[in-house]
């Protein structure tokens, strides 16, 4: 499930979506953010220890950066890798994921686990910070109820919402 908030800006006209969660669409956005990694996206040190660490996994939903200096925002996932906390157990389930939908098994396995299950079965490894384009300052995750005061990105003007949600 995904929900957030949709704005048009009463300035410049421009539509603008910020969103929570990945909707029905947790594998593809999982694989996507794998592959973004795997290219540098995130950094030499984020593609070198998802390459080389087993079975480190994040959460495939999506959240929303802020900067606190200059209010730039940007609608993505946390990369933050967490460790299985008993490997040979996420290994097994790993195992019975791959026998039951194959190569993708594990990515499947991966992507769907909820909340609980991550917070039961793994623990935080590495914490990804993210650097504001604009200015150079690390950026801090808001918390849904902050997405309705989000700018415009484009000219900055603070406008009024809309609920928006989709999936499950
Ligand atoms: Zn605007
Ligand atoms: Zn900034």
């Amino acid at each position: 499930m995904s929900q957030g908030y949709g704005f048009r800006c009463k300035k410049c006209n421009r539509s603008y979506f910020a969103m929570y969660g990945n909707g029905l669409m947790h594998e593809e956005a999982y694989m996507e953010k794998i592959r973004e990694i795997e290219s540098g996206k995130y950094g030499v040190e984020w593609k070198v220890l998802y390459e080389y660490i087993p079975n480190l996994i994040f959460d495939p939903d999506r959240t929303i950066y802020m900067c606190g200096y200059c209010e730039l925002w940007e609608n993505d996932v946390d990369v933050s890798l967490y460790e299985p906390i008993n490997p040979v157990e996420t290994q097994r389930c790993i195992d019975e994921a791959i026998k039951k939908y194959g190569e993708d098994g594990k990515t499947i396995y991966e992507a769907w686990l909820s909340k609980e299950e991550r917070d039961r079965g793994y623990f935080p490894f590495r914490e990804y910070r993210r650097i504001c384009q604009g200015c150079g300052n690390v950026m801090k995750k808001i918390p849904y109820e902050e997405l309705k005061w989000l700018p415009c990105p484009d000219c900055g003007e603070l406008n009024s919402h809309w609920l928006y949600a989709m999936g499950d």
